[in-house]
């Protein structure tokens, strides 16, 4: 189960992304997936995480299970699934 968190900021309340990984992979900085538009510096391994805002630190807030991936479907598979086989009355 994949878990996702924001990344919020204690001095100012801005979110400048989240951390998305496993329980075993760890809530790291290098999970770090800045928002849309974000400004500020990707941290190194090893860095702090601060607010891309007011470099004020950060916590992680409302952990929850991460949306799940869309499937990749293979159409021509999929038409081939569904082609109703001829000469068959039902
Ligand atoms: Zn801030």
């Amino acid at each position: 189960m994949r878990l996702v968190g924001d990344v919020k900021c204690y001095h100012c309340g801005h979110v400048s992304g989240q951390i998305e990984a496993t329980r075993e992979e760890g809530l790291e900085v290098q999970s770090f997936k800045p928002r849309d538009g974000y400004k500020g510096k990707k941290p190194a391994a090893g860095e702090k995480l601060r607010c891309e805002r007011c470099t004020g630190p950060v916590f992680l807030e409302d952990l929850r299970e991460a949306p799940l991936e869309p499937l990749a479907i293979d159409l021509a598979a999929a038409r081939k699934l569904r082609r109703p086989k001829r000469g068959k009355a039902a």
